[in-house]
């Protein structure tokens, strides 16, 4: 059974009394409703669907369906009874503003750059276009600018219905050949004409604004991400917002923040470079310290340590412990209730690091790994630094033997 379509026709009704034909349940848990004629535009052509109310029910979609209009409606509605159906004005005319600004930016890629729309798509927040060619910056930015001048000229536009046979005598954009019966013709004055099923405004003025927000390569051609009217407003409230805050934060101006962050980012690389070089020199430091602090072992001297350094700087200290070809190195660091540990093994040291992180896996379920010259991971342990250190060199102390 057919559904009247009032929004082909009349763009300002936004509710209307219908019979209900049909309705089945959804595997969502909603249902399908049919009715003998809908306010509510369905998803269709790149444009969002509407959505509205059923006596009070919430449609939450509508797709077309075989010429009906099915509802997405939260609850059952019984064939042949009568209910009031109410699209949300507000969504409408977001959806609206995106759909007839796409018109008018599609209008004027191509006029001023022969760049020809192949696609469409509206998100909740974002809208797009592909176009057949790639633009530049200043050609991206002249269609907006013109396409602007349309909306603020408040052109007419015009929706007439034309028999398919009629439509080789007009200045259509896009031909169509395989349209049959009855086509919507839409024609913006000073812009163009075209075959569309999409909702319009009468005039082009309360689109409001088009702001392109990015293009980028895509296939042959690119995409032209944009928002218009109250989807722009929103970005804009959003993005301005997202940028004082930031501005704020860097005690910069709004206009200067990117200035402000690469002065951040110069800072901040002086002062990695600046805490490398401390790091080092701490390193050397322990190092020497730790060298003359060995204990003897089968065949290699063990050098094990806790230090109130991060890993960093236990792995400089042990690669520089690890020049006297004789030694084996453990160090430790304290870090979130456990510590972390760095193995390594001189040039002749009897054992190798991957036999000591066994070893330590073994004895304190430590994890981690590494090759036979380094290996590194983390342990816990409940006691004393000094207990474990203890330990640890007992542990270590019958070199590469195996348990
Ligand atoms: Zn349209």
């Amino acid at each position: 059974m057919g559904c009247k379509k009032l929004y082909l026709e009349h763009m300002d009704v936004l509710a209307c009394t219908a019979a209900v034909t049909a309705c089945t349940p959804r595997r969502d848990g909603g249902f399908d409703v049919e009715t003998d004629r809908t306010p509510l535009f369905p998803e269709g052509g790149g444009q969002r669907s509407d959505v509205g109310t059923m006596d009070g029910a919430r449609i939450l979609h509508c797709r077309e369906e075989n010429g009906t209009v099915l509802h997405t409606v939260e609850k059952p509605f019984a064939p042949g009874s009568t209910v009031r159906i109410e699209a949300d004005g507000a969504v409408r005319r977001l959806h609206t503003q995106q759909h007839t600004g796409e018109h008018l930016l599609s209008f004027a890629y191509r006029k001023l750059f022969g760049a020809e729309n192949i696609g469409f798509h509206m998100s909740e927040t974002l809208v797009t276009i592909d176009l057949d060619r790639m633009l530049t910056e200043d050609e991206i930015a002249a269609g907006e600018a013109y396409a602007n001048e349309l909306v603020w000229s408040d052109r007419a536009v015009r929706i007439f219905t034309v028999d398919a046979s009629a439509l080789d005598g007009l200045p259509l954009r896009k031909k169509n050949e395989t349209l049959t019966g009855d086509v919507r013709i839409v024609e913006i004055e000073g812009g163009e004409m075209c075959t569309c099923c999409g909702t319009h405004f009468t005039h082009t003025a309360p689109v409001g604004l088009i702001k392109v927000l990015e293009h980028a390569r895509c296939k042959q051609g690119c995409r032209v991400t944009f928002v218009c009217g109250a989807l722009a407003l929103r970005h804009f409230a959003q993005e301005n917002r997202e940028l004082r805050r930031t501005a704020a934060r860097l005690s910069a101006k709004p206009d200067a923040v990117f200035d402000a962050v690469c002065r951040k980012e110069a800072q901040l690389s002086a002062l990695q470079a600046a805490l490398r070089q401390q790091n080092a020199q701490l390193a050397a430091l322990y190092a020497e310290k730790l060298a003359a602090e060995s204990t003897a072992c089968a065949g290699f001297r063990l050098i094990a340590a806790v230090l109130p350094a991060g890993a960093e700087v236990c792995r400089a200290a042990a690669e520089r412990l690890c020049r006297a070809d004789d030694v084996f190195v453990v160090l430790l660091s304290a870090e979130d209730g456990g510590f972390g540990y760095v193995c390594m093994a001189g040039a002749n040291c009897p054992l190798d690091c991957r036999t000591a992180a066994k070893k330590l896996r073994e004895a304190f379920g430590a994890r981690g790994g590494g090759s036979e010259k380094a290996a590194q991971g983390r342990l816990s342990y409940a006691g004393e630094p000094s207990a474990l250190l203890r330990e640890i060199r007992e542990v270590m102390a019958d070199g590469g033997r195996q348990n």
